[in-house]
């Protein structure tokens, strides 16, 4: 027996009389008991889960991740028996407030992502619904086939969430909407039955036979109510259903009609309100042999619309609008910055508006007579057409349509662009029109907008600049909507082409279709879930869309002036720079790349960018406790973010955690000081100089297995750890010229803590290295010990003893940059510190002109051209591997050492497509870090490590990156300097020829102690 429920219009329970006090203790208990999946009841998690993409906040009471459709099932159930409502969710991108409420929350992303069936010569897969897009199509790629809704979001957007909107991507004017290939759907209903809907003849199944057990054809009366319903509604919509090829509102009551339509067609779309789909059958589609872009100029928005008719006459199969908006900001963004310059876009030049048209298929020469066409029919349209035929041209425009979304978000202002009118879908003649009267709109309203997107279906999302903290934008933003849609229905549009009714658009329904049909949707919903308890308030009985106890800025991330020890200037301040993150979830991908490894390794949004920014957020608005730096649930957050800063790089609104995560250590530490091994970290640069001279006695913890073991109980510290061996030969700073020719030009060398310390080799090698260019090598120094970059202290959040260390590096370096002499680096992470963190840190003109001649040693040589001066000879391998450092990535940093790799005769140099090596600083030896750090390098680097082969070399210029390579696979990395140095020395000369002429040129120097020279030989023997 279930309970019935009442909510009010947002999904509250209203428990009725006699229940018990904490019916969500109960429920916990009863779901932890029930279900195999974890289930999570806790302030964080709700916290995290209550909001989407969308404007809007609640609090659900809980979470569950299912692991088997049985498992959502009984979570139905239980949930129906406690009187509580049940939210199924994916990646939870949703923008209309679809995937949020206040009851249980189904997590489909982590425990239901499998592919159940697949069929090749029938082009058919059958999924769970968790699955991944991407990952559907990696695993379709290899048979030619892929699945051909290709949202934006197609990363981390799951195929249970594209049904539930009835999503549709860029290409959809030639495959239309998730509904057109869904061919079946098992779901479990509102009773807990689980069913199969499918397509075909009218009465039954797609299946005749299903596999899947406790899974059967759907409740004949049920069908045959839905069919009645449609045909007595069916003038209804024939009159009222906008006639357009986007329109996903409301349900899809009128695709009853078609030819060989189920009520797997009415699910899909139904926003988790009738069933929750457990498998979905789906077709698939070929890969294209060939496609080709043309990327057409306009000075305008409006000239740009006027043209798409004329280019959709050419059976493209995507075109998209990119405003001068979304353009200028991308240009800002350092990973869309190359694509435009590519594109032509660069500064004056830049066109104020492009159309991107693609042509696909299996023949060139016919794709390329489409572009050709496109050029004609362009000609004195545009301003201009670019072709993009390269693959790697065509992905680099592609991922700048996927983030267009985000970099409209990623304006650090009060109002920010907001999604409510964005999907409106027009008819493609009226698109000038639309234009130019939604534009008239949105000023009146005082406010202004971006527009991109699908011009090829007139669904562009036009998204107004608002600020709901403010009571006036939030009148303003129902008042725009009401306006926009009454528009859209006049010029015979839907307000409704993508991105699902949700809380944002349901209400306005009825304006559209009438109240008749949003009578009938309340039959269909009632006809499902009479309690009303998948997913309440989402299509019918909507509250409305500005009501201000559901709007995310009600909780106010109240952008109070904090005191922080960086800069957050640029953001307007910490708290706006944490508001930055608009849950679209980008970091929740899974495919190689940079951001994000913790989330990456344990699929928990926990350990996501979007999850520590969630969990900045709400603890800075009061969430979580009254003092927001001491939460447990921040610490729990941010203690697996390795500072990776992919997220600086990939996330595109430029949330940048990394610097995040110092500004949280560091109001930690004033709570909380460090423990032992943290200072033992921190505080290294400090006592390098006598441990050092310790090495011999410091290494032997490396040697008895004993010592180890003590470190890991008394201090934390890995026993399956090596730490770093130290040095007993450090480099040591030479203050005069260093140079076979000293008339050549200057370079300072500033040489960090570890390579002094732990492989001096390296430093010596760049010597040499740049000596041979023909360089006189000067080593930055200072009086007392050598200087430092502030890293480890950063890593600890002591942002004081950072500044110590970097005022006294400022002040040596500048020496050299007031000379115009360039400052050259050997460690990314301590190099591209004062880059990155210095300005941060100080503001001042000196750190400036440092932060701006900082190079790392790769970067230099290709700046300078000094690749020329180098007498480079094959090396003994046949090809080189490299891993980029992540802070090297995060930089644009990484290319430089392959370009430079790629001068040496007869070499191979390849890039291993990996992510951060999950070392990161001392991460990796704290024993409590251990395993996450082993899994983030198992993702991809240590897979490639393991790979090499007997004549290849890995390179990778990261001491931890090295360090743990050689730790986990036993692998030897070499930092490009080494390897430069290797190509460089004279073949044929001899060792001790070599140091002979190191004793003349100290002769000459004099700066070179006999140690220097011993080490010099060492390491040429080596
Ligand atoms: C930056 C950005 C770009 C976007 N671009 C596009 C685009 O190009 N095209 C597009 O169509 N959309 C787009 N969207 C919207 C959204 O990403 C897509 O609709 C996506 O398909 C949602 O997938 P998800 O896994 O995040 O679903 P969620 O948001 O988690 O869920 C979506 C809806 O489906 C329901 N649902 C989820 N799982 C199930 C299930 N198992 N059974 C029943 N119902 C379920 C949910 O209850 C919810 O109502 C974009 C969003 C963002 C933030
Ligand atoms: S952190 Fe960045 S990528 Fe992740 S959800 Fe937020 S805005 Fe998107
Ligand atoms: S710095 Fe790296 S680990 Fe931390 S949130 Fe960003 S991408 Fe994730």
């Amino acid at each position: 027996m279930t309970r019935p429920i009442s909510h009010d219009r947002a999904g509250t329970q209203r428990p009725r009389a006699g229940l018990d006090t904490r019916p969500e203790a109960r429920l916990e208990a009863r779901l932890r008991a029930g279900l195999q999946g974890e289930v999570r009841f806790d302030r964080f998690t709700r916290g995290l889960y209550s909001t989407d993409a969308s404007i809007y906040q609640v609090e659900p009471l809980g979470v569950v991740f299912p692991e088997s459709a049985g498992d959502v099932r009984r979570a139905v159930e239980l949930a129906g028996e406690h009187g509580t409502s049940v939210i199924v969710r994916g990646a939870g991108t949703s923008q209309s407030g679809q995937s949020i409420g206040r009851g249980v929350i189904l997590d489909t992303s982590r425990g239901l992502d499998g592919v159940l069936d697949f069929d090749p010569a029938a082009r058919r897969v059958v999924v769970e619904p968790g699955i991944v897009l991407d990952r559907l199509n990696a695993f379709l790629r290899p048979h030619g086939l892929f699945f051909p809704i290709d949202v934006a979001t197609a990363s981390r957007a799951t195929l249970g969430g594209m049904a539930g909107n009835n999503s549709a991507g860029s290409r959809s004017v030639r495959y239309g909407h998730m509904v057109e290939h869904v061919r079946g759907i098992e779901a479990v209903l509102a009773d807990g039955r689980r069913a199969w809907f499918g397509r075909d003849a009218r009465g039954g199944p797609a299946r005749t036979s299903d596999p899947r057990e406790g899974s059967g054809p759907p409740p004949a009366e049920l069908e045959a109510d839905l069919r009645a319903l449609h045909t007595r509604e069916a003038d209804e919509l024939a009159r009222r259903v906008p006639d357009v090829p986007r329109h996903v509102a409301g349900y899809a009551l009128h695709r009853l009609g078609r030819e060989g339509a189920g009520l797997s067609d009415l699910l899909v779309g139904s926003e988790g309100t009738l069933g929750l789909f457990t498998a979905l059958e789906l077709d698939l589609q070929p890969i294209p042999a060939v496609r080709a872009l043309g990327v057409c100029r306009f000075d305008g928005t409006a000239e740009a619309l006027a043209a798409v008719p004329a280019i959709v006459a050419l059976e493209p199969t995507a075109v998209e609008l990119f405003d001068a908006t979304v353009l200028g900001l991308a240009a800002q963004m350092p990973s869309f910055e190359r694509v435009l310059r590519q594109l032509g876009e660069d500064g004056g030049s830049r066109p104020r508006d492009i159309l991107v048209v693609e042509f696909a298929g299996d023949d060139p020469d016919a794709v390329s007579a489409s572009l050709s066409a496109l050029e004609s029919v362009m000609e004195g349209v545009a301003a201009g057409v670019a072709r993009a035929e390269s693959a790697e041209l065509q992905g680099r425009i592609w991922a700048l349509r996927k983030a267009g979304l985000n970099i409209s978000m990623s304006q650090p202002a009060a109002r920010k662009p907001l999604a409510f009118i964005e999907d409106c879908a027009i008819p493609l003649e009226r698109l000038p029109e639309w234009y130019r009267r939604l534009t008239e709109i949105i000023d009146r309203h005082a406010t202004h907008a971006v527009w991109y997107a699908h011009a090829s279906v007139g669904c562009l999302h036009v998204r107004p600049a608002l600020d709901l903290r403010e009571g006036d934008d939030v009148e303003r933003l129902r008042a725009i909507a009401v306006d926009a849609f009454s528009l859209a229905g006049e010029l015979g549009g839907s307000h409704s082409g993508e991105h699902g009714d949700g809380w944002i658009r349901s209400e306005f329904l009825e304006p559209m279709l009438g109240a008749r049909l949003v009578s009938a949707f309340g039959e269909i919903k009632r006809r499902f879930d009479p309690e009303d308890r998948l997913n309440p308030g989402k299509i019918v009985d909507p509250p409305r869309m500005n009501d201000a106890s559901l709007l995310r800025a009600r909780h106010g991330l109240e952008i109070r002036k904090l005191p922080t020890a960086l800069d957050w200037e640029k953001w307007g301040g910490f708290a706006p720079a944490v508001d930055m993150c608009n849950n679209n979830g980008t970091c929740l991908k899974r495919s190689p790349g940079v951001m994000c490894p913790s989330f990456r390794a344990t699929s928990d949004e926990r350990h996501s960018t979007r999850g520590r920014a969630n969990a900045l957020r709400l603890a800075l608005s009061g969430q979580l406790g009254d003092d927001p730096w001491t939460a447990p649930e921040l610490y729990e957050a941010m203690d697996l973010c390795l500072g990776c800063k992919g997220c600086r790089l990939e996330c595109p609104t430029g949330v940048d955690m990394a610097r995040m995560k110092v500004e949280f250590l560091h109001r930690l530490r004033a709570e909380q000081p460090l423990s032992p091994r943290d200072r033992a970290f921190a505080y290294l640069p400090r006592y390098a100089p006598l441990a050092s001279r310790l090495a011999p006695l410091v290494n032997l913890r490396n040697r008895i297995p004993a010592l180890a073991r003590l470190g890991e109980q008394v201090a934390g510290l890995a026993a399956d750890r090596p730490l770093p061996r130290w040095s007993s030969r450090p480099f040591s700073g030479a203050s005069r010229p260093f140079s076979p020719d000293p008339g050549g030009p200057r370079v300072a060398l500033f040489v960090d803590t570890f390579t002094r310390y732990f492989e001096p080799g390296i430093a010596r090698a760049a010597v040499r290295v740049l000596g041979g260019a023909g360089y006189r090598v000067e080593i930055a120094t200072t009086a007392g010990r050598p200087l430092c970059c502030g890293r480890t202290f950063l890593n600890a959040g002591l942002v004081e003893e950072a500044r110590i260390e970097l005022d006294r590096t400022v002040r040596a370096l500048s020496r050299f940059v007031a000379r115009g002499i360039p400052v050259v680096g050997l460690e990314p992470s301590c190099l591209l510190t004062l880059r990155d963190e210095l300005p941060a840190l100080d503001p001042g003109p000196e750190a400036a002109a440092v932060a701006e001649r900082a190079r790392l040693l790769p970067e230099w040589l290709v700046e300078e051209d000094a690749l020329s001066r180098l007498e480079l000879a094959p090396l003994p391998v046949r090809r080189v591997r490299v891993h980029g450092h992540c802070h090297e990535k995060a930089f644009g940093a990484d290319g430089p050492t392959l370009e430079v790799l790629g001068a040496i005769p007869d070499l191979e140099v390849e890039a291993i497509p990996a992510g951060c090596c999950g070392m990161a600083g001392s991460f990796g030896y704290e024993a409590e870090h251990a395993d996450i750090s082993r899994r983030v390098a198992e993702l991809e680097l240590l897979p490639a490590v393991r790979a090499l082969e007997a004549d290849e070399w890995l390179v990778t210029n990261g001491t931890s990156c090295r360090h743990q390579v050689a730790d986990l696979a036993d692998a030897r990395g070499r930092h490009v300097a080494t390897v430069l140095d290797a190509a460089s020395r004279p073949r044929g000369q001899s060792v001790d020829a070599a140091v002979r002429r190191l004793r003349k040129l100290r002769g000459r120097h004099g700066n070179l102690s006999v140690a220097e020279i011993l080490a010099f030989r060492d390491e040429g023997r080596r």
